[in-house]
């Protein structure tokens, strides 16, 4: 391995040091359960009692649960607040008889109000979908539709904008609830002004029984490939929740914690509300768009301990150079985390180097509701490895296109295979965070299960240690010459070049080698394209990476990214050979 292991010299004292094999032996779902109260009376477990009422009732109540900054400065909510607020909108969900396991949807920026609607949503047993602000009137349409959306909390500007021109298909939707006054002359059907409701609801709303099993979320998943599909989410996730925000990004109550995604994705849900809530942490919620410069500031002036951010920003706050970064005072921080693509090991590298900290890869999906595979505080870092399955989840990897022999279980290699085989990743059914089902498609989800396995559609390796190591989406292997390319290798070695800020690798059609390898590069800002370059890019990578090297590279202002960050590379492909881009709602430059 070229990249050294980044070794946890002094473990941060106290409760957080502990030994992976041995917790991860002693692990049961059922006591990860009992670190969690469930309602009053064995009335069940409600995601947002864990999160809110129980803090609300104790010491925490006047503790900050939120931090929302945003260009005016900055504004606290207390767990008490909080306890309120979600209790009004859970009362005026209660009045309009919005009946349990119907969905209510946001189509909201991130502010005070998406909190209260998803937490309250909650709390009348209600389902919440998220929306993210940014889709265009199509793909909040389809969503809506396949959702049977109910209710949907928007502002009248965005309602203006993208559900009234789709209004008449979604006979389905009741209720809007409206935060920000409506215009005069602007008709909404089913249109309320959330201030005025809130205001008059009862802020005394006692959570009726919750099964474990309610659906609580439905997230639509962010179609790198495909159509979207709505992955259902039970109460008992939370469990799941609550434990991984420990295990994974060591969340203490004691903690500012930062999660940069928008919880428009599974990660800004689980993540961005739901785990640091139950852990008593203090939640920052910033409202604006990625701007380096910003960040850095919210970092320091938040004093953030904690902070849980994707590649593509790690990415482009390489690209923005050290000297921004060394101009902030980061000394709050002390655990960084990353998810939702492969983080190049520069990327791990440049954590430990520039901010002072290395950065933890984890992995996870829509479907699997929280992390599953991570890198520990406690634990030494491989750069550009996921780490180990979390405690409680076993992980395989299965041979492909056969009849899925496990080469890999619970990072012991089978006598049969040899450390380091790709195989698909798949993980045993069982945790409590799993989704239950893709909404309306039983085929599908029946479709992700093999020989007792859940079917993730990534490859991976594991090497002798049970460290897993990422090789990509099973769609997106190139096949060349023989060779099974991972296009995150290819990318990897590009970046490590000083004049590439980012990389996305698809295999072109040939006739001779079946595919070849183009790599499609973003320069950093100081850099302009060139010939010269071209070619030096091309030299690299057969020095780096001999004969899977990129055989072609195209320059590209800027790489085509989802709204949540992954590189599109099925959308290079696409355009690169003149096909139908298929579904783009959820690219980040649609509106
Ligand atoms: P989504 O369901 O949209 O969150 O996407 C899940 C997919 O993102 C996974 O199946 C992976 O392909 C990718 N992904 C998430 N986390 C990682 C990671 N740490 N390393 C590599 N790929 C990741």
């Amino acid at each position: 391995m070229r990249w050294q292991t980044i070794a946890k010299e002094a473990p941060p004292a106290g409760p957080r040091v502990w030994d992976y094999a041995e917790v991860r032996d002693a692990f049961s779902w059922e006591q990860a359960r009992a670190g969690l109260d469930g309602l009053p009376d064995g009335r069940g477990l409600n995601i947002a009692h864990e999160a809110v009422d129980r803090h609300a009732a104790g010491p925490k109540a006047d503790a900050v649960a939120l931090r929302c900054v945003d260009g005016a400065g900055v504004t606290d909510i207390t767990y008490g607040q909080l306890r309120e607020s979600t209790n009004r909108f859970a009362s005026v969900l209660g009045g309009l008889s919005v009946g349990r396991g119907e969905r209510v949807f946001s189509l909201l920026g991130r502010g005070p109000e998406l909190y209260t609607a998803a937490l309250g949503t909650l709390k009348n047993t209600n389902v919440f979908s998220p929306l993210f602000s940014a889709f265009g009137p199509d793909p909040v349409g389809e969503r809506l539709r396949l959702g049977n959306g109910r209710v949907l909390v928007t502002t009248p500007e965005l309602y203006t904008r993208k559900v009234a021109p789709i209004r008449e298909s979604l006979p389905e939707l009741r209720h809007v609830l409206l935060v920000g006054t409506v215009g005069e002359g602007t008709r909404i059907p089913g249109g309320i002004e959330l201030d005025s409701a809130l205001a008059e609801a009862d802020p005394g709303f006692e959570i009726p029984p919750t099964d474990p099993e309610d659906m609580a979320l439905l997230h639509f998943t962010s179609g790198t490939t495909g159509k979207p599909k709505g992955a259902v989410h039970v109460h008992e996730a939370v469990v799941a929740h609550h434990a991984t925000a420990s295990f994974a990004l060591d969340l203490h109550d004691d903690d500012v914690f930062w999660c940069t995604a928008d919880p428009g994705w599974v990660t800004g849900t689980s993540y961005g509300i739901i785990a640091p809530l139950t852990r008593g942490t203090t939640l920052v919620v910033d409202t604006g768009e990625f701007d380096a410069r910003r960040w850095y500031r919210i970092l320091q002036e938040q004093r953030v301990s904690v902070w849980y951010t994707a590649p593509t920003a790690v990415r482009m706050l390489m690209r923005r150079g050290a000297d921004l970064a060394r101009d902030h005072d980061l000394s709050a921080l002390r655990f960084i985390a990353s998810v939702g693509e492969p983080l190049n090991p520069e990327a791990v590298v440049w954590g430990q180097e520039v901010l002072g900290l290395p950065i933890h890869d984890n992995w996870w999906q829509t479907e699997t509701g929280a992390i599953m595979i991570s890198n520990y505080a406690t634990m030494d870092i491989r750069p550009g490895s996921m780490g180990r399955p979390v405690p409680g989840v076993v992980a395989g990897l299965l041979e492909r296109g056969k009849d899925g022999r496990a080469l890999v279980t619970n990072g012991r290699v089978t006598e049969s295979s040899t450390p380091g085989e790709m195989g698909e990743l798949a993980l045993r059914p069982g945790w409590p965070s799993m989704f239950r089902g893709y909404l309306h498609d039983d085929v599908r989800y029946a479709k992700m299960f093999a020989g007792g396995w859940y079917l993730t559609g990534d490859l991976a390796r594991c090497d002798a240690d049970g460290y897993y190591w990422f090789v990509g989406r099973a769609d997106d292997i190139i096949k060349s010459a023989g060779h099974l390319i991972g296009p995150f290798e290819v990318e990897s070695a590009l970046m490590e070049h000083p004049a590439v800020a980012e990389a996305g690798v698809i295999g072109r059609p040939d006739p001779v080698a079946g595919e070849i390898v183009k790599a499609f590069v973003s320069l950093r800002r100081e850099q302009t394209p060139s010939e010269e370059l071209r070619r030096e890019l091309l030299a690299f990578g057969r020095r780096r990476l001999g004969g899977v090297a990129p055989k072609e590279i195209a320059f590209e202002a800027d790489l085509p990214h989802t709204r949540s960050g992954k590189v599109m590379r099925r959308l290079l492909k696409a355009r690169e050979m003149g096909l139908p881009e298929g579904d783009v709602s959820t690219l980040e430059t649609a509106q």
